[in-house]
């Protein structure tokens, strides 16, 4: 694996790669990897000829400087998995590099960006839109991967690209859970084993809901589930969301697509989830 901390020396390289008539796939990360975002590798391996990870703890996304220092990084132990995934390219930039000093701009894509995590993380959207804005301006992939598991910044980014007309397509990547069903995150990593235990709450509810899912009955499957969450020791919820799926407002009698989200805290730890509840898979 090819592993370039510079923009020029990355795009020098890219534009071997495109020469050569290799189509690019991109995985942006912020490290610390674990099996879901490997997971990504591999779809992005199917698709693309040549994969370029990106590890980046970017810290305009983060509203809490508290949440960016204890930020796990892993990196050593990052780029044996990388290798092991047979990844083709790693950027690994520093600070300086994606960003030039105190920059105040940012995009404003409506709406979305402002709803669930974006009322609960004030200004995270803008700092997401603006690292992967530079990060499809340097790397200019033909496909980009993503994971449900941040679904919001799936829809987010996709308005992005289709507001921007960036020419990239966007593939959303399954949810990769623990045996027991907690889903993958690297902050996992600063759970305790009995924090960890109790957020089993949060993937047994979602499933819970799936199971009882009708259009009918969305106001009753919020309210339990919001019980479900709150009557379980040491998690806080911060919200349970039944909603469109492209709008994140409440599920209409006609919306296409209807997800359930959540993000509540397990001791210290922020955590999320969601799942798909309509179409069924
Ligand atoms: P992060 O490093 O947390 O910013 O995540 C990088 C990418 O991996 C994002 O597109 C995430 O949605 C995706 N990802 C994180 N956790 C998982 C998971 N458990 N399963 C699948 N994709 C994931």
């Amino acid at each position: 694996m090819k592993i370039f901390t510079t923009r020029e020396a990355l795009q020098k390289h890219l534009l071997l790669t495109r020469a050569a008539n290799k189509t690019i796939g991109l995985v942006p990360t912020m490290g610390a990897l674990h099996q879901g975002h490997l997971s990504l590798i591999k779809q992005a391996k199917d698709h693309d000829d040549e994969i370029v990870c990106t590890i980046f703890v970017n810290p305009t996304q983060f509203n809490d400087p508290k949440d960016l220092e204890k930020y796990p990084r892993t990196i050593e132990a990052d780029i044996q998995m990388l290798e092991q995934a047979n990844c083709d390219v790693l950027f690994n930039p520093d600070e300086k590099e994606m960003y030039d000093g105190n920059e105040q701009w940012h995009l404003d894509i409506g709406q979305l960006e402002n709803l669930l995590e974006g009322k609960f993380r004030p200004g995270h959207y803008q700092g997401v839109t603006q690292i992967v804005y530079k990060l499809f301006t340097l790397v200019k992939p033909d496909t980009a991967f993503f994971g449900q598991k941040d679904y919001q910044q799936c829809l987010v980014i996709s308005k992005m690209v289709e507001l921007l007309k960036i020419p990239v397509k966007l593939i959303m990547c399954p949810i990769k859970r623990e045996p027991d069903g907690l889903a993958m995150s690297s902050r996992n990593i600063h759970l305790t084993p009995d924090n960890h235990h109790h957020a089993l709450i949060l993937s047994t509810t979602l499933n819970w809901v799936k199971s009882n899912f009708d259009h009918g009955k969305i106001t009753t499957l919020k309210k339990t589930a919001e019980s479900m969450i709150s009557n379980e020791p040491g998690i806080e919820l911060e919200y349970f969301e039944i909603v469109d799926g492209d709008t994140l407002l409440p599920a209409v009698e006609d919306s296409k697509k209807i997800v359930a989200l959540v993000a509540a805290r397990a001791g210290k730890t922020r955590l999320i989830d969601n799942v798909i509840l309509s179409p069924k898979s």
